[in-house]
């Protein structure tokens, strides 16, 4: 379960020269100015609203921004206007991206791997293939003739993608050595890029 939260953090204060509203004395009333920035599992993901309050040092009001005195949001504005969200609020998003660039990278380079190993294909890869919805099955490279590659189907097939290691796990007798199933690269490589073909596996 992915847990948000929103927190708080204050940002700057200062002391301005106003009258308080409630005790009449001047120069002890505090601007405040809280950043609200939204968490994933504690970690700060992005900054939000600003949010400011206002306290007498003298009388302990505090007002939020909409009950404060016009001359009292004059101040919040001007401060606000030189107050930014710390970079830090954004360390979520900065994991994010990296996650999605290694993510990005790993898969560009699966990718390569997976096309260099039909096109330079060797005697027992075995390919992990989804045949059609929900039918999973594997096959092995009996011989490359040319620019055909001929397989050996496994015997075994399973309605998941992570069930194939089972079948994997059964080892050089899981496949059905009576039957040859030939493709020509073209076909193979158009399989993998509709999906057809998830893995190339090469001991
Ligand atoms: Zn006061």
């Amino acid at each position: 379960m992915i847990f948000v939260s929103t927190r708080s953090k204050l940002l700057k204060s200062e002391v301005i020269y106003d009258q308080c509203p409630n005790c009449r004395k001047y120069n002890c009333v505090r601007i405040l100015i809280y950043q609200l920035y939204g968490c994933i599992f504690w970690i700060p993901f992005i900054p939000s609203n600003k949010i400011g309050l206002s306290e007498c040092s003298n009388c302990g009001q505090s007002l939020k921004l909409h009950q404060m005195p016009e001359s009292f949001r004059q101040n919040y504005d001007n401060l606000k206007r030189h107050t930014h969200a710390p970079i830090w609020n954004f360390t979520g998003l900065f994991i994010a991206a990296i996650l999605a660039f290694v993510f990005v990278i790993a898969f560009a380079q699966n990718e390569k791997k997976m096309t260099g190993f039909i096109l330079a294909p060797q005697k027992n890869d075995v390919y992990e293939l989804n045949l059609k919805d929900d039918v999973y099955t594997l096959y092995k490279i009996k011989k490359i003739v040319s620019d055909t590659i001929y397989f050996w189907p496994s015997k075994f097939q399973t309605d998941q993608a992570s069930g194939l290691s089972d079948i994997a796990d059964k080892g050089d007798k899981g496949f059905d050595e009576s039957i040859t199933v030939g493709f020509p690269k073209v076909k193979l490589l158009e399989m993998h890029k509709t999906g057809a073909i998830i893995a190339v596996d090469r001991k």
